[in-house]
């Protein structure tokens, strides 16, 4: 059977934001993008981020025959025994109640460390895993929302190295640094290893 080559990568989202910000991330990659179909819903049941990831990914390639990517994200407050953790998007109806409920479940608490955890898994067309990396930012959780840009829990994690919280950095800066900025930069050798 001929190998079918990598030259386009269907995204496991229906957010055209996170196709436009994976793309920023695969910069100098010559790779095309394309949004997977609005009617390919695929359940995130697994129970760790990479298990998510993978099955996201997977789900995607063999439902269409073709490569696909896809990512899973979240926050994990060590206070709070890791929560958010894989239920981070759904912690709240909107950002502003998201991070609320954190801020109240943390009340005073000396304890803020926290970290932001990504994983980015890209599937052959048969469905069969090539590659997964993972990224890691530690930070701290403020007691009061500081910033404007980003999005989710941006506002109120803070990075002591750069004495700023995701929402103060400039989209450049919350690239680089960002737990997903760290996983595309360990997949991107052996991205270019699969081409
Ligand atoms: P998902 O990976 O798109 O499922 O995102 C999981 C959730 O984690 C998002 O809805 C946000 O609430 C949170 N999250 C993931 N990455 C970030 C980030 O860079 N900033 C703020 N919140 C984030």
């Amino acid at each position: 059977m001929k190998k079918q080559q990598l030259t386009t990568l269907i995204v496991a989202t229906g957010n055209p934001g996170k196709l436009q910000e994976m793309q920023a991330h695969l910069q100098g990659v010559n790779v095309k993008l394309k949004l997977k179909p609005e009617e390919l819903d695929i359940e995130e049941t697994g129970t760790t981020f990479e298990e998510n990831a993978c099955l996201k990914a997977t789900s995607i390639a063999k439902a269409l025959g073709e490569w696909a990517i896809a990512d899973d994200s979240g926050l994990a407050v060590d206070a709070l025994g890791g929560a958010p953790g894989l239920y981070s998007a759904r912690y709240g109806s909107s950002d502003r109640d998201r991070c609320d409920r954190l801020l109240q479940e943390l009340g005073d608490r000396e304890n803020r460390q926290a970290r932001f955890i990504c994983v980015v898994a890209i599937a052959r067309p048969d469905g069969s895993i090539a590659i997964v990396s993972e990224g890691i930012c530690e930070g701290e959780i403020l007691y009061t929302p500081r910033g404007s840009g980003g999005f989710g829990y941006d506002p109120i994690f803070y990075v002591p190295q750069h004495n700023k919280t995701f929402a103060e950095m400039s989209p450049e800066l919350k690239r680089t640094i960002s737990h997903r900025g760290k996983a595309f930069e360990n997949l991107l050798p052996q991205f270019t290893n699969l081409q």
